[in-house]
Formats: structure tokens, sequence, C-alpha cells
């Protein structure tokens, strides 16, 4: 137990589960319950009731259920003391400093190690980026059109050619090798040991809703094999409940979003003023993420400018988020094409 079970009674007392999911689900009044459709798994009518009775949630269709914590715990993908922090905020209530159990002291000491490597990595490739080394990095995405003022906004930086760099660099900061790899930022072989994950790489740093880095995506510079590399998974990493450029899409008061397909046109799209421009990490587009969609707006604007969005898309974002879809896929080859097209369609 981190806190005193009164004061995890009169956060639970003060967050109404009703309110709070639906803050993240459409919830509808259907008898003495509350009915949506469930966050946790794919479905196309509600299973998913909240009581307001008994505080509690319970999916039909795949079993899930609990009270306002575990709603958010399982949700947000937070620690208990995350989710009890997060509802006492949002209560006014003032927490204790917190007397962490060795098991969870332990997690979220590793987590925010994670998190510091991250940042102290995301400093690093930013300033190589400005360095003489980055400069063909820098003439790369000054030349995609990306002003130096989105290069900043969006702290993208620049991985050198070769070795262990980053590697030296963060061992020099006093992170340990067990870290850096959990990290997802080295890979590891008997002949070199330790060596850095990207490189020759433009980095961009990935990061969640509070704007913390909790991962990259590199594109090579050159012929290189893979074109785009990402981050592995880690323990603050969870690809399929995250979007990139949603920090800063979440608070556009944009009356949709607008979901396109890499890095580059999401930074391309924010710098012409569509700052609701999200896209997802490298992997296809997640149940998880359509959910996370929803949260934010009813309208997405699928803005694939390479190649039309798979079909699958429409309806995963359909199914899990019931939001309106717009294609915008007539754009073809550039960013100016898309805000040409978006232009035209609303604004
Ligand atoms: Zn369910």
């Amino acid at each position: 137990m981190y806190y005193a079970e009164e004061l995890v009674e009169e956060v639970r007392s003060r967050n109404d589960i009703v309110d709070v999911i639906s803050g993240y689900v459409r919830i509808q009044k259907k008898g003495s319950s509350y009915f949506g459709l469930c966050p946790f798994h794919n479905e196309k009518s509600p299973s998913f009731s909240v009581s307001g009775v008994r505080q509690m949630y319970y999916c039909f269709g795949c079993g899930a259920g609990g009270n306002v914590f575990t709603f958010i715990m399982e949700y947000e993908n937070y620690s208990f003391p995350e989710a009890m922090k997060m509802l006492a905020d949002k209560a006014g209530v003032s927490l204790p400093e917190i007397e962490y159990g060795e098991e969870a002291k332990k997690k979220e000491g590793k987590r925010s190690k994670l998190l510091a490597i991250n940042k102290e990595a995301a400093r690093y490739y930013y300033y190589q980026l400005r360095n003489e080394r980055g400069s063909l990095g820098y003439q790369y995405l000054r030349g995609r059109g990306l002003s130096e003022e989105s290069l900043k906004g969006f702290g993208l930086g620049y991985a050198n050619v070769g070795g262990g760099q980053l590697v030296h660099y963060l061992r020099e900061r006093g992170f340990d090798d067990q870290s850096i790899r959990e990290a997802g930022l080295a890979s590891f072989n008997e002949k070199q040991g330790m060596y850095d994950k990207f490189w020759n790489r433009v980095m961009f740093p990935i990061q969640d809703i509070n704007h913390r880095v909790i991962g990259f995506g590199g594109r090579v510079m050159g012929e290189g094999e893979p074109k785009y590399l990402n981050s592995p998974e880690t323990m603050i990493f969870d690809k399929s409940r995250n979007l990139y450029g949603l920090n800063f899409a979440r608070t556009a008061r944009k009356n949709n979003v607008i979901l396109c397909e890499g890095y580059l046109d999401v930074i391309a799209l924010h710098q012409a003023g569509f700052t609701q421009a999200v896209a997802s990490l490298g992997t296809a587009f997640t149940a998880g993420q359509a959910n996370l969609l929803r949260r934010y707006t009813e309208e997405v604007i699928l803005a694939y400018d390479r190649t039309p969005p798979p079909p699958s898309l429409h309806s995963v974002i359909r199914h899990q988020s019931d939001v309106t879809v717009v294609t915008g896929s007539r754009m073809k080859t550039n960013p100016s094409n898309m805000v040409m097209f978006l232009e035209t369609y609303r604004y």
C-alpha cells in the first residue's frame, strides 16, 4: 500500500466513474447503467457498461472490469501511483509524499530512468544536427521545406555515422549499460559489445502527450536499409497507444484530427498551420490508437500522400471510435499538395 486507505477512498469518491470514463469513451444511459464501445477490445456493438451506483465498469464482451483506478491504469497504461496522482489532481486532492513499496519503487525508478535516458539522447541528437557532422541531416530536413522553427519545435536531431558515440555519451552521464539497452538505444554483440542502435539518421523524438520523449524514429541518410527505423517497444514506449504529434495536436482546438503517414508529413502540416496532424509510429494503425483519437475529436481526415490509405485503416477507426472519417487520398506526391487539399476541403 502506497497511500493511506482513507486517502485512496477520498480520491475514488471524488472522481465519479461516469464522469471520468465519459472523458474517454462515449457512453449512453440505458436503464440504470451507461453503455458504450469497449476501449479494451474491438467491437461493433456496445457491451461495455458503467454503473454510477456501484462506481464500477464491466465489459460483457471481454470481461474487463473494475473501478475508476483500474480503468485509468488500464487505459493510460499507468501504475497505481500514477493513476492516483492523476485522479487526485483532477479532484483537487493534495497527496503527501509517497511511501513506495519496494517493488513499485523499483519499477518507478526504472521508468524515470528510461525517460531520463531518452531525454538525454534527444539532447545529444539535437546537438549533433547542428554540428558540422550533422550538416547532411540538417540540409536534408531543410531541403524538405522544414523551417528552423519546426526543427526546434519537434526537437529533431541527427545520429552520426558509425560506432558507439551515443552509448559513450550516456555512460559519461552515469547511465548503466543495461538501462541504455532497455531504453532501446543500443544493441549488443559479442564482437563489438554495446553499439548505437541509430546511426547516419535524422532523428525524430517521439513524445507522449506530456511532451516526454518515449522513443525515436530515425530516417537513414542515403540508401541504407531500413529507410525508417524506430525504437523497439520498451517499458515506456507502447507504439499502439501513442501517436506522433499528439502532444501538440491535442491542444490544437480544431474540429478534426488529420492522420497522415509519416513524421515529416506531420511536421510539414504543423508548419502550414494544421497543428492537429498526427501519424502512427511506423506500425499499422491500431485499435488502441483509434481509441486515443476518439478522446480528442469526432472527425478524422486521412491524409496519405504517397500511397492510398489501406481500407482496413478506415474500418479500424470507424469501428473503434465511431468518428467520421474523411479520405483525402487524392493528394499525391508532396506535403504542399496535401496542404492545398486540406485548404479546399474545409478552410
Ligand atoms: Zn471489452
